[in-house]
Protein backbone atom coordinates (compact mmCIF):
# COMPACT_ATOMS: atom_id res chain seq x y z
CA UNK A 1 0.00 0.00 0.00
CA UNK A 2 1.43 3.10 -1.21
CA UNK A 3 -0.39 5.89 0.97
CA UNK A 4 -2.68 6.07 3.72
CA UNK A 5 -6.31 5.82 2.21
CA UNK A 6 -9.83 4.49 3.58
CA UNK A 7 -12.05 4.39 0.39
CA UNK A 8 -15.33 5.34 1.89
CA UNK A 9 -16.83 7.55 -0.46
CA UNK A 10 -18.04 11.07 -0.14
CA UNK A 11 -21.12 12.83 1.86
CA UNK A 12 -24.70 12.44 0.83
CA UNK A 13 -26.69 14.44 -2.27
CA UNK A 14 -29.75 15.52 -0.78
CA UNK A 15 -33.39 16.21 -2.87
CA UNK A 16 -33.87 19.28 -1.33
CA UNK A 17 -32.52 21.93 -3.71
CA UNK A 18 -35.00 24.62 -2.58
CA UNK A 19 -33.99 27.90 -1.98
CA UNK A 20 -30.76 27.86 -3.44
CA UNK A 21 -31.01 31.60 -4.70
CA UNK A 22 -31.31 32.74 -0.69
CA UNK A 23 -27.99 30.52 -0.37
CA UNK A 24 -26.15 33.18 -2.88
CA UNK A 25 -24.70 35.80 -1.34
CA UNK A 26 -22.12 38.42 -2.80
CA UNK A 27 -18.75 38.56 -1.29
CA UNK A 28 -15.73 40.35 -0.92
CA UNK A 29 -13.64 38.10 0.83
CA UNK A 30 -9.93 36.95 0.08
CA UNK A 31 -8.42 34.17 0.20
CA UNK A 32 -5.00 33.13 1.42
CA UNK A 33 -3.29 29.69 2.46
CA UNK A 34 -1.45 32.81 4.68
CA UNK A 35 -3.84 33.47 6.67
CA UNK A 36 -3.62 31.06 9.14
CA UNK A 37 -1.09 33.13 11.79
CA UNK A 38 1.68 30.81 11.45
CA UNK A 39 4.53 32.33 10.28
CA UNK A 40 7.43 30.79 8.69
CA UNK A 41 11.07 30.68 10.12
CA UNK A 42 12.50 32.69 7.60
CA UNK A 43 15.07 31.93 4.88
CA UNK A 44 18.41 30.86 6.26
CA UNK A 45 19.82 29.96 2.55
CA UNK A 46 21.18 32.11 0.19
CA UNK A 47 17.66 32.53 -1.79
CA UNK A 48 18.32 30.28 -5.52
CA UNK A 49 17.41 32.51 -8.78
CA UNK A 50 13.61 32.39 -9.31
CA UNK A 51 11.88 32.73 -12.68
CA UNK A 52 9.26 30.58 -12.57
CA UNK A 53 7.48 30.75 -9.76
CA UNK A 54 3.57 29.78 -9.16
CA UNK A 55 1.22 31.85 -7.58
CA UNK A 56 -1.96 30.37 -6.17
CA UNK A 57 -5.07 32.42 -8.04
CA UNK A 58 -6.77 34.58 -5.32
CA UNK A 59 -10.54 34.82 -4.77
CA UNK A 60 -10.60 38.55 -3.82
CA UNK A 61 -13.67 39.34 -5.55
CA UNK A 62 -15.39 35.88 -5.87
CA UNK A 63 -19.27 35.35 -5.29
CA UNK A 64 -19.90 33.52 -2.01
CA UNK A 65 -22.23 30.87 -0.39
CA UNK A 66 -22.84 30.62 2.94
CA UNK A 67 -25.21 27.71 4.75
CA UNK A 68 -28.81 27.97 6.78
CA UNK A 69 -27.97 28.81 10.22
CA UNK A 70 -30.31 25.77 11.44
CA UNK A 71 -30.22 23.09 9.18
CA UNK A 72 -27.61 20.66 7.34
CA UNK A 73 -28.66 18.21 4.08
CA UNK A 74 -29.86 15.35 5.29
CA UNK A 75 -27.90 12.21 5.23
CA UNK A 76 -28.13 9.74 2.49
CA UNK A 77 -25.85 7.01 0.84
CA UNK A 78 -24.42 7.14 -2.12
CA UNK A 79 -23.70 3.48 -3.88
CA UNK A 80 -21.77 5.62 -7.02
CA UNK A 81 -17.77 3.89 -7.25
CA UNK A 82 -15.64 6.93 -8.23
CA UNK A 83 -13.51 8.10 -9.96
CA UNK A 84 -15.79 6.46 -13.06
CA UNK A 85 -13.44 8.90 -15.99
CA UNK A 86 -9.71 7.70 -15.89
CA UNK A 87 -7.29 9.03 -13.69
CA UNK A 88 -4.01 10.46 -14.29
CA UNK A 89 -1.17 8.79 -13.33
CA UNK A 90 1.62 11.37 -12.89
CA UNK A 91 5.28 10.51 -12.11
CA UNK A 92 6.51 10.10 -8.30
CA UNK A 93 9.86 11.61 -9.62
CA UNK A 94 11.25 14.49 -11.53
CA UNK A 95 9.77 18.24 -11.54
CA UNK A 96 5.74 16.91 -10.29
CA UNK A 97 2.95 18.92 -11.38
CA UNK A 98 0.98 21.83 -10.00
CA UNK A 99 -2.24 21.18 -9.99
CA UNK A 100 -5.16 22.88 -8.87
CA UNK A 101 -8.48 21.20 -10.19
CA UNK A 102 -8.83 17.41 -11.32
CA UNK A 103 -9.86 17.42 -14.76
CA UNK A 104 -12.84 14.91 -14.71
CA UNK A 105 -16.45 14.46 -15.77
CA UNK A 106 -17.11 12.61 -12.21
CA UNK A 107 -19.83 14.34 -9.84
CA UNK A 108 -17.09 15.07 -7.36
CA UNK A 109 -14.95 17.97 -5.42
CA UNK A 110 -12.10 17.55 -3.09
CA UNK A 111 -11.23 18.80 0.19
CA UNK A 112 -8.49 20.01 1.71
CA UNK A 113 -7.32 21.36 5.14
CA UNK A 114 -4.08 23.40 5.84
CA UNK A 115 -2.11 24.06 9.29
CA UNK A 116 -3.36 22.87 12.11
CA UNK A 117 -3.52 25.61 14.52
CA UNK A 118 -6.95 25.28 15.70
CA UNK A 119 -8.47 21.91 16.93
CA UNK A 120 -12.11 21.97 16.96
CA UNK A 121 -13.27 18.51 18.28
CA UNK A 122 -17.10 19.59 16.47
CA UNK A 123 -14.66 19.36 12.50
CA UNK A 124 -14.00 14.96 13.02
CA UNK A 125 -17.49 14.85 13.79
CA UNK A 126 -19.25 16.44 11.28
CA UNK A 127 -16.96 14.86 8.35
CA UNK A 128 -17.74 11.23 9.73
CA UNK A 129 -21.41 12.05 10.26
CA UNK A 130 -21.55 12.81 6.39
CA UNK A 131 -18.52 10.42 5.38
CA UNK A 132 -16.19 12.93 3.73
CA UNK A 133 -13.08 12.17 3.12
CA UNK A 134 -10.22 14.93 3.51
CA UNK A 135 -6.79 15.40 2.68
CA UNK A 136 -4.72 17.22 4.96
CA UNK A 137 -1.86 19.58 4.67
CA UNK A 138 0.14 20.44 8.51
CA UNK A 139 2.57 21.62 9.91
CA UNK A 140 5.26 20.51 12.25
CA UNK A 141 4.24 21.82 15.42
CA UNK A 142 0.30 21.45 15.16
CA UNK A 143 0.31 18.09 14.25
CA UNK A 144 2.66 16.79 16.85
CA UNK A 145 0.71 18.77 19.31
CA UNK A 146 -2.02 15.98 18.72
CA UNK A 147 -1.39 13.45 16.35
CA UNK A 148 -4.55 11.17 17.49
CA UNK A 149 -6.85 14.18 16.45
CA UNK A 150 -5.72 14.42 12.83
CA UNK A 151 -6.25 10.73 12.46
CA UNK A 152 -9.90 11.43 13.52
CA UNK A 153 -10.13 14.33 10.73
CA UNK A 154 -9.40 11.50 8.10
CA UNK A 155 -11.54 8.93 9.60
CA UNK A 156 -13.44 8.63 6.72
CA UNK A 157 -10.95 8.45 4.23
CA UNK A 158 -8.06 10.97 2.72
CA UNK A 159 -4.73 11.29 4.05
CA UNK A 160 -1.71 13.19 5.90
CA UNK A 161 0.53 15.02 4.01
CA UNK A 162 3.25 17.52 4.11
CA UNK A 163 2.52 21.26 4.40
CA UNK A 164 6.64 21.87 5.18
CA UNK A 165 7.88 21.57 8.61
CA UNK A 166 7.96 25.46 9.52
CA UNK A 167 5.45 26.86 6.85
CA UNK A 168 8.08 29.03 5.26
CA UNK A 169 7.83 30.45 1.97
CA UNK A 170 9.83 28.27 -0.13
CA UNK A 171 10.94 30.64 -2.81
CA UNK A 172 12.97 32.39 -0.66
CA UNK A 173 15.21 28.96 0.05
CA UNK A 174 17.82 27.24 -1.66
CA UNK A 175 16.83 24.03 -3.40
CA UNK A 176 18.52 21.89 -0.77
CA UNK A 177 16.04 24.21 2.35
CA UNK A 178 13.21 23.06 0.39
CA UNK A 179 13.91 19.64 0.43
CA UNK A 180 14.31 19.50 4.19
CA UNK A 181 10.99 21.46 4.81
CA UNK A 182 9.02 19.59 2.39
CA UNK A 183 10.66 15.96 2.67
CA UNK A 184 10.60 16.46 6.49
CA UNK A 185 7.71 17.20 7.25
CA UNK A 186 6.74 13.78 5.70
CA UNK A 187 9.10 11.96 7.08
CA UNK A 188 7.86 13.02 10.53
CA UNK A 189 3.83 12.42 9.18
CA UNK A 190 5.22 8.97 8.92
CA UNK A 191 6.86 7.88 12.27
CA UNK A 192 2.97 9.07 13.27
CA UNK A 193 0.45 6.98 10.65
CA UNK A 194 0.77 3.80 8.74
CA UNK A 195 1.80 5.87 5.43
CA UNK A 196 1.86 9.47 4.86
CA UNK A 197 0.32 11.21 2.21
CA UNK A 198 1.61 11.40 -0.91
CA UNK A 199 0.81 14.89 -1.92
CA UNK A 200 2.15 18.58 -0.85
CA UNK A 201 0.79 22.31 -0.54
CA UNK A 202 3.57 25.01 -0.78
CA UNK A 203 2.33 27.40 2.33
CA UNK A 204 1.11 30.81 1.10
CA UNK A 205 0.37 29.26 -2.38
CA UNK A 206 4.20 30.01 -3.81
CA UNK A 207 6.05 27.11 -5.50
CA UNK A 208 8.97 27.27 -8.16
CA UNK A 209 10.57 24.52 -9.62
CA UNK A 210 12.97 23.35 -6.95
CA UNK A 211 9.33 22.82 -4.88
CA UNK A 212 8.25 20.36 -7.64
CA UNK A 213 11.86 19.00 -7.99
CA UNK A 214 12.17 18.54 -4.49
CA UNK A 215 8.62 17.01 -3.80
CA UNK A 216 8.93 14.57 -6.33
CA UNK A 217 12.99 13.42 -5.07
CA UNK A 218 10.42 12.18 -1.40
CA UNK A 219 7.75 10.05 -3.62
CA UNK A 220 5.73 13.27 -3.56
CA UNK A 221 3.85 13.23 -7.20
CA UNK A 222 1.94 16.61 -7.41
CA UNK A 223 1.93 19.76 -5.56
CA UNK A 224 -1.76 21.08 -5.30
CA UNK A 225 -3.25 24.59 -5.37
CA UNK A 226 -6.64 25.07 -5.16
CA UNK A 227 -10.10 26.35 -7.35
CA UNK A 228 -12.31 27.26 -4.38
CA UNK A 229 -12.17 28.21 -0.61
CA UNK A 230 -13.84 28.13 2.08
CA UNK A 231 -13.24 31.12 4.31
CA UNK A 232 -15.37 33.13 7.66
CA UNK A 233 -18.60 30.49 6.81
CA UNK A 234 -18.55 30.63 3.33
CA UNK A 235 -17.46 28.97 -0.14
CA UNK A 236 -15.64 31.32 -2.48
CA UNK A 237 -15.38 30.16 -5.97
CA UNK A 238 -12.48 31.39 -8.37
CA UNK A 239 -14.83 30.31 -11.34
CA UNK A 240 -18.61 31.57 -11.66
CA UNK A 241 -20.78 31.28 -8.92
CA UNK A 242 -20.85 27.94 -7.82
CA UNK A 243 -18.54 24.76 -7.67
CA UNK A 244 -17.04 23.30 -11.06
CA UNK A 245 -16.36 19.06 -10.73
CA UNK A 246 -12.90 18.62 -9.98
CA UNK A 247 -12.46 21.57 -7.87
CA UNK A 248 -9.98 21.22 -5.14
CA UNK A 249 -11.31 23.15 -2.07
CA UNK A 250 -9.09 25.07 0.22
CA UNK A 251 -9.70 25.35 3.91
CA UNK A 252 -7.97 25.90 7.30
CA UNK A 253 -7.78 24.73 10.41
CA UNK A 254 -9.42 27.53 12.16
CA UNK A 255 -12.08 28.94 14.41
CA UNK A 256 -14.51 29.37 11.22
CA UNK A 257 -13.75 26.21 9.90
CA UNK A 258 -17.11 24.20 11.20
CA UNK A 259 -19.42 26.67 9.91
CA UNK A 260 -17.28 26.81 6.15
CA UNK A 261 -17.33 23.08 6.13
CA UNK A 262 -21.27 23.32 6.69
CA UNK A 263 -21.62 25.67 3.93
CA UNK A 264 -19.39 23.40 1.66
CA UNK A 265 -21.24 20.60 2.08
CA UNK A 266 -24.70 22.35 1.88
CA UNK A 267 -23.18 24.10 -1.24
CA UNK A 268 -22.24 20.29 -2.47
CA UNK A 269 -25.55 18.56 -1.70
CA UNK A 270 -27.17 21.79 -4.07
CA UNK A 271 -25.06 21.37 -6.45
CA UNK A 272 -25.75 17.55 -6.25
CA UNK A 273 -21.86 17.29 -5.53
CA UNK A 274 -20.05 14.33 -3.75
CA UNK A 275 -17.03 14.52 -1.57
CA UNK A 276 -14.32 12.08 -2.92
CA UNK A 277 -10.78 11.49 -2.27
CA UNK A 278 -8.26 13.04 -4.14
CA UNK A 279 -5.90 10.09 -3.64
CA UNK A 280 -7.92 8.32 -5.68
CA UNK A 281 -7.53 10.83 -8.66
CA UNK A 282 -4.14 11.11 -8.44
CA UNK A 283 -2.36 7.66 -7.26
CA UNK A 284 1.47 6.96 -7.12
CA UNK A 285 2.14 4.62 -10.40
CA UNK A 286 2.32 0.83 -9.67
CA UNK A 287 5.08 0.14 -7.50
CA UNK A 288 5.55 3.32 -6.28
ZN1 LIG B 1 -0.70 27.06 5.24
Amino acid sequence: MSYWHTPTRGHSITAALAAIAALVVAGLLASSCGSSGIDGAGATEPPIQNTSTTVAATTTSAPTTVAPTTTLPPTTTTTKAWPKSPVLTIPAAGAVPVISTIATADPVVFLTIDDGMVRDPRVPELLAQFHVPVTLFLNQGPYLADPDYFMRVIASGGSINSHTKSHTQLTKLSAAAQRNEICGMKDIIGEHVFVAGHLFRAPYGVSNKATQTAAGSCGINAVLYWHAALNDGRVQYQQGNQLQPGDIVLAHFRDDLYDSLRAFLWQCAVQGLTVAPIEDYLPLPAGG
